[in-house]
């Protein structure tokens, strides 16, 4: 064998061999020739029509559809190119227009027989009721014929019903989440789609209470849509879908009706509840912060009522309430263990003079530090308090007169010792001192330790009497 006529035999194989497409679809010669014609096979698709197709968020085809038309165009050996359109509406306008060759998935309806011709159906749905939870099983629409009905506008299968059930009362929704919303807010019946678009849109936006409650004889077939213009570009699509085996149709359904549709949609679903959590806690931590101020100010108010309600402004000492009090519980614990208790009132003297000559501030301050001494030199267990104007009040537990005596004595003698601040004021006190006696009422002890006071001032004041 010569080298020129090898060289001629492998130009004539490479020109007679057939491709890969012409050999798994078995293509006619001329089917094969309109393939080598052209660079790619131009789709249009419903953008919104999911599970089945859709345009996602970034231009591209997907859905079930998508899926079928990936396998097909490897089959067939041609790229298939998406022409992006916003409707189905603009879909069907544009390959009225031969902007595009083939319409992902049509229906075969009179209307369209001038300029769309359709494959063979490559798969098969039967439509289906969508209703509240509470209505019984429909096996025939005609046991709910009166009722009123929505369906996806434009689609083919409204016509599919329409003629089958004559005089049913069907409204058209702009999209399957529209229809399905008409049936959970009570203004329509039932929706009627196929079973997958139904779950997917439920699932997907969140519609929880409807449920599936009849399913129709009638079927909705899914072909491809071919210009009617290019009969060779069908009877290839025909082959393709011809040799689409059961395998990989069932393969392409689960992929996209099992798995991946109910796990994107229970992540958005989770998504959405925890988002929703988060907002309930944020705003519950606001109220809690909201509540836990106005009770710290709320007790902070409370407290300085209490204060103020138990004790004197000038001296910050207890009143006579606060010290009413306490000689209740000095007089429990008398009954109680008869532990003896004493009371001793003391009045500043001539404490007129000190203002008439000082004047009010001077005298304020007077009492003030008669009142911090007070309180600075008995013993814990003493109660003082701010009786009356320059008069005060000690109650003495577990003493008797003498014991009371020595406390109202050296308290005496601190106040004719201390120095006031001005040369010539002296500042004494005189002292009523009693003990408290066995069922005698309490204003009868205070009366009594007033009598010693006044005595003590009888008696030219600056001293201390018991009575
Ligand atoms: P005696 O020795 O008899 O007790 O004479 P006294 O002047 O102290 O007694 P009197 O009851 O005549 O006068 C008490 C004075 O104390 C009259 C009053 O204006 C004054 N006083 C009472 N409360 C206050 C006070 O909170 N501040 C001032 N600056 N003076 C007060
Ligand atoms: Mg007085
Ligand atoms: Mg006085």
């Amino acid at each position: 064998m010569s080298l020129r006529f090898l060289l001629l035999l492998c130009v004539y194989i490479s020109v007679q061999a057939p491709s890969f497409a012409q050999q798994t679809l078995n293509l006619t010669v001329s089917e094969q020739a309109f393939l080598d014609k052209i660079d790619e096979i131009h789709l249009c698709t419903d953008p919104d029509w999911m599970p089945y197709e859709g345009i996602d968020k970034s231009g591209h085809y997907t859905g079930i559809m998508s899926s079928f038309h990936q396998l097909w165009s490897s089959m067939i050996g041609k790229p298939v190119v998406l022409v992006e359109t916003v409707s189905w509406d603009q879909s069907l306008e544009f390959i009225q227009q031969k902007k595009c060759d083939v319409l992902s998935s049509a229906q075969d309806i009179p209307e369209r027989r001038d300029y769309l011709t359709v494959t063979k159906p490559y798969i098969t749905y039967s439509l289906a009721l969508a209703t509240h939870p509470d209505i019984p099983f429909i096996i025939n629409l005609s046991q709910v014929k009166d009722k009123k009905f929505v369906m996806v506008r434009d689609y083919a299968a409204i016509k599919l019903i329409r003629d089958n059930y004559p005089g049913l009362n069907i409204i058209e929704a702009g999209s399957a989440v529209e229809g399905l919303k008409l049936v959970e807010r009570g203004m329509a019946f039932a929706f009627i789609d196929t079973v997958p678009s139904i779950n997917y849109q439920m699932l997907a936006h969140g519609i929880s209470h409807l449920k599936i409650s009849g399913v129709l004889n009638e079927q909705y077939n899914m072909s491809v849509g071919i210009r009617k213009d290019l009969p060779l570009l069908l009877s290839i699509y025909n082959k393709a879908i011809n040799a689409t085996s059961e395998a990989q149709r069932q393969q392409i359904l689960n992929n996209w009706l099992s798995v991946k549709l109910e796990y994107d949609a229970d992540y958005s679903l989770l998504w959405k509840l925890l988002a929703g959590l988060f907002i309930i806690l944020l705003l519950s931590l606001y109220r809690y912060r909201v509540v836990h101020r106005h009770n710290r100010e709320l007790k902070a108010v409370n407290k300085k009522l209490v204060y103020m309600s138990q004790n004197d402004q000038l001296t910050g000492l207890p009143n006579r309430y606060y010290l009413h009090e306490a000689f209740q519980e000095a007089l429990q614990t008398y009954h109680r263990y008869q532990h003896q208790f004493s009371v001793i009132i003391m009045d500043i003297d001539h404490f007129k003079k000190v203002n008439d000559t000082y004047g009010h501030v001077i005298g304020d301050k007077v009492i003030k530090k008669i009142a911090d001494m007070l309180s600075e030199n008995l013993r814990d267990t003493d109660i003082v308090g701010r009786w009356g104007g320059e008069e005060f009040l000690i109650v003495c537990p577990e003493t008797n007169n003498h014991g009371a005596k020595a406390v109202a004595e050296h308290m005496r003698r601190l106040i004719e010792d201390t120095d006031f601040g001005l040369d010539d004021l002296q500042v004494t006190a005189s002292f009523g001192v009693t003990e408290y006696n066995e069922d005698e009422a309490v204003d009868d002890c205070i009366k009594r330790a007033d009598m010693a006071l006044y005595r003590a001032k009888e008696l030219g004041r600056n001293t201390t009497i018991v009575f």
